[in-house]
């Protein structure tokens, strides 16, 4: 094999299924954008590749390139197993979400290092945070940093509306408590006044003062900054909830696993 077919690169998993009798296909995340690609004999008992190829690992790889099919990776090694998000479910359907948000909205070929360290990143802080709220914070400033990556960054600072033919622009503080509303078609907030004005439009969500103020700090402050964010759990499940509907007109489908997160979180209740 000659050397020049061969090139390194630093990957995450995000998929993998199996392939043949001993082969696995894996999606990756990697700075020099989202690729597919073959492991040979992983499945098999002595593969000394396997243990490196675990779904949401971040591993360092040399493949070689093909012209017919999916490149091939010759050598693979860890750098971070990130085992606690295929051992504790929680943290494992947060992954799932993170990794199936960064597939749907980047194409193969696409997206660089910017993308491959906002997703290194979120899945390493990931494994550490305590449950529940910072865990939540942590999606929810993930969404917005994938969203600036790949075009579709939220105004949270100015009012998105248009009245009589023209653009509202209002900027929008911290004070008042009337509601606000979230337009995804237009891409970020509606000011009390253009809310009224759209509420009965199909795609329009009401939004609480409280909620946009947590959407801009998780659209500015750092993953552990957030963590002190003080947030009530019913803001926290309102944000989400305007979050998802968001990305979800953005991708004109349902986010299966974010369904699923709900369904678990309904289940942890009862
Ligand atoms: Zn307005």
């Amino acid at each position: 094999m000659s050397s020049e077919r061969l090139y390194r690169t630093e990957a995450i998993i995000i998929h993998r299924r199996d392939q043949g009798e001993a082969d696995r296909v894996l999606a990756l995340c990697t700075p020099l954008g989202k690729m597919v690609v073959i492991a040979k004999g992983v499945r098999k008992l002595r593969s000394r590749k396997a243990g490196h190829l675990e779904l949401f690992a971040h591993a360092r790889l040399v493949l070689a390139r093909s012209r017919s099919s999916w490149d091939v990776i010759t050598q693979a090694d860890t750098v971070e197993p990130h085992a606690a998000l295929r051992d504790d479910l929680v943290r494992g359907t947060y992954a799932r979400y993170m990794v199936e948000l960064y597939d749907r909205f980047v194409a193969e070929g696409e997206g660089g290092e910017p993308i491959f360290d906002l997703v290194r990143r979120a899945l390493g802080y990931l494994c550490q945070v305590e449950m529940d709220r910072a865990v939540s914070l942590l999606a929810r400033a993930y969404e917005q940093r994938l969203l600036t990556l790949v075009g579709f960054r939220p105004e949270w600072d100015r009012c998105v509306g248009e009245r009589e033919g023209h653009a509202c622009g209002r900027p929008l503080g911290a004070e008042g408590n009337e509601a606000l509303g979230l337009d995804p078609e237009r891409g970020g907030v509606l000011c009390p006044e253009c809310y009224q004005a759209n509420r009965k439009q199909r795609t329009v969500l009401s939004l609480s003062p409280a909620a946009l103020d947590l959407l801009r700090a998780c659209q500015r402050q750092s993953f552990a900054r957030l963590q002190s964010y003080p947030a009530a759990p019913a803001l926290l499940v309102e944000v989400e909830r305007a979050m998802l509907h968001y990305v979800t007109y953005h991708l004109e489908q349902n986010v299966r696993s974010g369904t699923f997160l709900r369904r678990l979180r309904r289940e942890d209740k009862n």
